[in-house]
Protein backbone atom coordinates (compact mmCIF):
# COMPACT_ATOMS: atom_id res chain seq x y z
CA UNK A 1 0.00 0.00 0.00
CA UNK A 2 1.37 3.35 -1.14
CA UNK A 3 1.25 6.18 1.34
CA UNK A 4 0.15 9.74 -0.02
CA UNK A 5 2.02 12.72 1.59
CA UNK A 6 -0.78 15.26 3.63
CA UNK A 7 -1.69 17.80 0.86
CA UNK A 8 -0.33 21.19 2.37
CA UNK A 9 -3.61 23.20 4.00
CA UNK A 10 -3.83 26.59 3.00
CA UNK A 11 -5.17 29.03 5.16
CA UNK A 12 -5.92 32.50 5.26
CA UNK A 13 -5.50 35.49 8.30
CA UNK A 14 -7.00 38.53 8.35
CA UNK A 15 -4.21 40.94 10.15
CA UNK A 16 -4.89 43.99 11.56
CA UNK A 17 -1.51 45.87 10.96
CA UNK A 18 -2.08 48.45 13.17
CA UNK A 19 -1.83 52.53 12.59
CA UNK A 20 1.28 52.66 10.46
CA UNK A 21 4.07 52.08 13.18
CA UNK A 22 6.01 48.70 13.24
CA UNK A 23 6.09 48.80 17.22
CA UNK A 24 1.88 48.97 16.79
CA UNK A 25 1.74 45.41 15.72
CA UNK A 26 0.53 42.51 17.57
CA UNK A 27 2.96 40.27 18.18
CA UNK A 28 0.17 37.33 16.86
CA UNK A 29 0.30 39.87 13.31
CA UNK A 30 4.23 39.74 13.34
CA UNK A 31 3.98 35.61 13.78
CA UNK A 32 1.69 35.66 10.84
CA UNK A 33 3.44 37.72 8.75
CA UNK A 34 6.71 35.51 9.62
CA UNK A 35 4.50 32.47 8.54
CA UNK A 36 3.05 33.73 5.40
CA UNK A 37 3.78 32.51 1.69
CA UNK A 38 1.85 34.96 0.39
CA UNK A 39 0.66 38.38 1.88
CA UNK A 40 -2.02 40.64 0.53
CA UNK A 41 -1.71 44.23 1.14
CA UNK A 42 -2.94 47.97 0.43
CA UNK A 43 -2.51 51.19 0.95
CA UNK A 44 -3.08 51.97 4.82
CA UNK A 45 -0.98 48.44 5.72
CA UNK A 46 1.97 49.67 7.35
CA UNK A 47 5.21 49.36 5.86
CA UNK A 48 6.49 46.36 7.16
CA UNK A 49 6.98 43.65 4.96
CA UNK A 50 10.15 44.04 4.32
CA UNK A 51 11.37 44.01 7.74
CA UNK A 52 8.55 40.75 8.81
CA UNK A 53 7.92 38.84 5.69
CA UNK A 54 10.71 39.22 3.80
CA UNK A 55 10.34 35.25 2.57
CA UNK A 56 6.55 35.94 1.38
CA UNK A 57 5.43 36.85 -2.09
CA UNK A 58 4.16 40.69 -1.64
CA UNK A 59 0.88 41.19 -3.42
CA UNK A 60 -0.45 45.07 -4.04
CA UNK A 61 -4.45 44.98 -3.64
CA UNK A 62 -4.26 48.73 -3.57
CA UNK A 63 -5.57 51.91 -4.97
CA UNK A 64 -2.69 53.86 -5.81
CA UNK A 65 -2.74 55.79 -8.73
CA UNK A 66 -1.15 54.10 -11.77
CA UNK A 67 -1.41 50.49 -10.06
CA UNK A 68 -3.33 47.91 -10.75
CA UNK A 69 -6.15 47.70 -8.66
CA UNK A 70 -8.17 44.37 -8.02
CA UNK A 71 -11.91 44.55 -6.96
CA UNK A 72 -13.08 43.34 -3.71
CA UNK A 73 -14.48 40.01 -5.34
CA UNK A 74 -11.12 39.94 -7.32
CA UNK A 75 -9.44 39.87 -3.59
CA UNK A 76 -11.34 37.44 -1.93
CA UNK A 77 -10.99 35.19 -5.05
CA UNK A 78 -7.37 35.36 -5.01
CA UNK A 79 -7.35 34.85 -1.24
CA UNK A 80 -9.02 31.42 -1.80
CA UNK A 81 -7.53 30.46 -4.84
CA UNK A 82 -3.66 30.71 -2.73
CA UNK A 83 -5.04 28.96 0.42
CA UNK A 84 -6.55 26.04 -1.67
CA UNK A 85 -3.26 25.94 -3.72
CA UNK A 86 -1.49 25.14 0.07
CA UNK A 87 -0.41 28.28 0.60
CA UNK A 88 -0.20 30.48 4.15
CA UNK A 89 -1.96 33.51 3.08
CA UNK A 90 -2.11 36.92 5.11
CA UNK A 91 -4.68 39.99 3.90
CA UNK A 92 -2.70 42.83 6.51
CA UNK A 93 -4.96 45.66 6.80
CA UNK A 94 -4.72 49.02 8.42
CA UNK A 95 -5.92 49.06 11.37
CA UNK A 96 -8.44 46.51 12.98
CA UNK A 97 -9.71 44.27 9.85
CA UNK A 98 -12.78 44.60 11.23
CA UNK A 99 -13.38 48.34 11.72
CA UNK A 100 -14.63 49.71 8.04
CA UNK A 101 -11.66 47.01 6.53
CA UNK A 102 -14.54 45.05 5.02
CA UNK A 103 -12.64 41.75 6.76
CA UNK A 104 -16.28 40.42 7.48
CA UNK A 105 -16.80 39.97 4.17
CA UNK A 106 -13.68 38.84 3.40
CA UNK A 107 -13.96 36.18 6.19
CA UNK A 108 -17.33 35.09 4.97
CA UNK A 109 -16.35 34.71 1.60
CA UNK A 110 -13.51 32.15 2.77
CA UNK A 111 -15.91 30.29 4.91
CA UNK A 112 -18.08 29.65 2.28
CA UNK A 113 -15.13 28.13 -0.10
CA UNK A 114 -14.26 26.34 2.96
CA UNK A 115 -10.99 28.20 3.29
CA UNK A 116 -9.62 28.22 7.22
CA UNK A 117 -9.09 31.70 8.06
CA UNK A 118 -8.65 33.10 11.14
CA UNK A 119 -8.72 36.89 12.12
CA UNK A 120 -6.05 38.19 14.07
CA UNK A 121 -7.21 41.93 15.56
CA UNK A 122 -5.35 45.03 15.11
CA UNK A 123 -4.79 48.71 16.73
CA UNK A 124 -7.68 50.61 15.03
CA UNK A 125 -6.74 53.94 13.85
CA UNK A 126 -9.87 55.53 15.47
CA UNK A 127 -8.71 55.40 18.92
CA UNK A 128 -4.79 54.95 18.03
CA UNK A 129 -4.44 58.21 16.10
CA UNK A 130 -6.25 60.36 18.74
CA UNK A 131 -4.16 59.03 20.91
CA UNK A 132 -0.87 59.80 18.89
CA UNK A 133 -1.43 63.61 19.65
CA UNK A 134 -3.11 62.92 22.92
CA UNK A 135 -6.65 63.16 22.90
CA UNK A 136 -7.97 60.68 24.71
CA UNK A 137 -11.59 59.02 23.72
CA UNK A 138 -13.26 59.08 26.98
CA UNK A 139 -12.28 61.08 29.94
CA UNK A 140 -13.46 61.17 33.10
CA UNK A 141 -16.41 63.90 33.60
CA UNK A 142 -15.90 65.37 30.06
CA UNK A 143 -16.89 62.20 27.86
CA UNK A 144 -18.22 58.79 28.74
CA UNK A 145 -18.78 57.27 25.37
CA UNK A 146 -17.41 57.23 21.98
CA UNK A 147 -18.96 56.35 18.67
CA UNK A 148 -16.80 55.61 15.73
CA UNK A 149 -19.28 56.76 12.63
CA UNK A 150 -18.03 55.92 8.96
CA UNK A 151 -17.83 59.45 6.78
CA UNK A 152 -17.71 57.58 3.18
CA UNK A 153 -20.94 58.58 2.46
CA UNK A 154 -23.10 61.58 3.25
CA UNK A 155 -24.87 61.18 6.26
CA UNK A 156 -28.51 61.30 6.48
CA UNK A 157 -30.67 63.61 8.32
CA UNK A 158 -31.68 61.32 11.13
CA UNK A 159 -28.20 60.00 11.56
CA UNK A 160 -26.71 63.26 12.08
CA UNK A 161 -29.72 64.26 14.34
CA UNK A 162 -28.71 60.80 16.42
CA UNK A 163 -24.99 62.01 16.76
CA UNK A 164 -26.03 65.48 17.57
CA UNK A 165 -27.93 64.44 20.17
CA UNK A 166 -25.36 62.08 21.31
CA UNK A 167 -22.22 65.05 21.08
CA UNK A 168 -24.63 67.24 22.90
CA UNK A 169 -24.67 64.80 25.85
CA UNK A 170 -20.66 64.28 26.39
CA UNK A 171 -20.51 61.58 23.36
CA UNK A 172 -17.11 61.99 21.67
CA UNK A 173 -17.68 61.05 18.09
CA UNK A 174 -14.82 59.50 15.86
CA UNK A 175 -15.17 59.83 11.64
CA UNK A 176 -13.01 57.86 9.48
CA UNK A 177 -12.64 58.27 5.64
CA UNK A 178 -14.35 61.45 6.41
CA UNK A 179 -12.39 63.98 4.86
CA UNK A 180 -14.66 64.07 1.75
CA UNK A 181 -17.66 64.98 3.30
CA UNK A 182 -16.10 66.77 6.63
CA UNK A 183 -17.73 70.13 5.69
CA UNK A 184 -21.86 68.78 5.36
CA UNK A 185 -20.79 66.42 8.28
CA UNK A 186 -20.53 69.20 10.20
CA UNK A 187 -22.72 71.37 8.88
CA UNK A 188 -25.43 68.86 9.64
CA UNK A 189 -24.33 68.45 13.15
CA UNK A 190 -24.58 72.28 13.69
CA UNK A 191 -27.94 72.12 11.96
CA UNK A 192 -29.34 69.40 14.38
CA UNK A 193 -28.34 71.34 17.44
CA UNK A 194 -24.49 70.52 18.19
CA UNK A 195 -23.14 73.78 19.42
CA UNK A 196 -21.41 75.34 16.84
CA UNK A 197 -18.33 75.94 19.08
CA UNK A 198 -17.72 72.77 19.81
CA UNK A 199 -13.97 71.45 19.39
CA UNK A 200 -12.85 69.24 16.41
CA UNK A 201 -9.39 67.34 15.97
CA UNK A 202 -8.45 66.70 12.20
CA UNK A 203 -5.25 64.20 12.79
CA UNK A 204 -4.08 63.41 9.52
CA UNK A 205 -1.75 60.69 8.16
CA UNK A 206 -0.89 59.57 12.46
CA UNK A 207 1.93 57.85 13.02
CA UNK A 208 4.05 58.83 10.32
CA UNK A 209 6.69 61.98 9.45
CA UNK A 210 3.97 63.87 8.45
CA UNK A 211 1.21 63.24 10.80
CA UNK A 212 -0.31 66.91 11.41
CA UNK A 213 -3.14 67.66 13.91
CA UNK A 214 -5.91 71.11 13.69
CA UNK A 215 -8.24 72.02 15.92
CA UNK A 216 -10.74 73.86 15.24
CA UNK A 217 -14.53 74.16 16.15
CA UNK A 218 -17.70 72.73 14.10
CA UNK A 219 -18.18 75.81 12.98
CA UNK A 220 -15.30 77.07 11.15
CA UNK A 221 -14.45 73.27 10.06
CA UNK A 222 -14.56 74.27 6.35
CA UNK A 223 -12.58 77.30 6.41
CA UNK A 224 -10.03 75.25 8.53
CA UNK A 225 -10.11 72.34 5.99
CA UNK A 226 -9.66 74.14 3.21
CA UNK A 227 -7.39 76.67 4.18
CA UNK A 228 -4.82 73.58 5.47
CA UNK A 229 -5.76 71.52 1.96
CA UNK A 230 -6.78 68.83 4.61
CA UNK A 231 -6.22 65.14 2.78
CA UNK A 232 -6.82 61.79 3.44
CA UNK A 233 -6.25 59.83 5.52
CA UNK A 234 -6.99 61.70 8.51
CA UNK A 235 -9.18 60.86 11.68
CA UNK A 236 -11.75 63.35 12.80
CA UNK A 237 -12.83 63.96 16.68
CA UNK A 238 -15.69 65.95 17.89
CA UNK A 239 -15.99 66.97 21.62
CA UNK A 240 -14.72 68.43 24.44
CA UNK A 241 -12.39 65.80 24.80
CA UNK A 242 -10.79 67.47 21.79
CA UNK A 243 -9.26 70.30 23.84
CA UNK A 244 -6.71 67.74 26.15
CA UNK A 245 -4.71 67.83 22.63
CA UNK A 246 -1.28 67.86 23.57
CA UNK A 247 -0.62 71.05 21.15
CA UNK A 248 -2.91 73.05 23.68
CA UNK A 249 -1.22 72.58 26.91
CA UNK A 250 -3.96 75.80 28.53
CA UNK A 251 -6.67 74.37 27.41
CA UNK A 252 -6.21 71.03 28.67
CA UNK A 253 -4.90 72.32 32.34
CA UNK A 254 -8.26 74.08 32.12
CA UNK A 255 -10.22 70.85 31.63
CA UNK A 256 -8.09 69.03 33.41
CA UNK A 257 -9.22 71.95 36.24
CA UNK A 258 -12.61 71.68 35.27
CA UNK A 259 -13.01 67.53 35.83
CA UNK A 260 -10.65 67.95 39.34
CA UNK A 261 -7.86 65.83 37.97
CA UNK A 262 -5.12 68.20 38.34
N1 LIG B 1 -9.55 49.32 9.55
C1 LIG B 1 -8.99 50.64 9.70
C2 LIG B 1 -9.88 51.72 9.12
C3 LIG B 1 -10.12 51.58 7.61
S1 LIG B 1 -11.03 52.93 6.97
C4 LIG B 1 -8.71 50.90 11.18
O1 LIG B 1 -9.17 50.16 12.06
O2 LIG B 1 -7.97 51.84 11.47
C5 LIG B 1 -9.75 54.01 6.46
C6 LIG B 1 -9.75 55.25 7.32
O3 LIG B 1 -9.05 55.03 8.53
C7 LIG B 1 -9.04 56.45 6.70
O4 LIG B 1 -9.85 57.13 5.76
C8 LIG B 1 -8.78 57.29 7.92
O5 LIG B 1 -9.96 57.92 8.36
C9 LIG B 1 -8.43 56.23 8.94
N2 LIG B 1 -6.97 55.99 9.08
C10 LIG B 1 -6.35 54.80 9.00
N3 LIG B 1 -5.04 54.93 9.26
C11 LIG B 1 -4.82 56.24 9.51
C12 LIG B 1 -3.67 57.00 9.86
N4 LIG B 1 -2.48 56.44 10.00
N5 LIG B 1 -3.82 58.34 10.05
C13 LIG B 1 -5.03 58.92 9.93
N6 LIG B 1 -6.14 58.25 9.60
C14 LIG B 1 -6.05 56.92 9.41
Amino acid sequence: MTETPPRATGEVALVGGGPGAPELLTLAAVTALREADVVLYDRLAPPVLAEFAPQAEHVDVGKRPGHHQLSQSGIEALLITQAQAGRKVVRLKGGDPFVFGRGGEEARACRDAGVTVRVIPGVTSAIAVPAAVGIPLTHREVSRMFTVVSGHAPLTAAELDHLAGLARTGGTLVILMGVLHLAQICQGLAAAGLPPGTPVAIIEQGYSPHQRLLTTTVASIAVTAAEHAVRSPAVIVIGEVVRLADQDPAAAADLHRAADLS
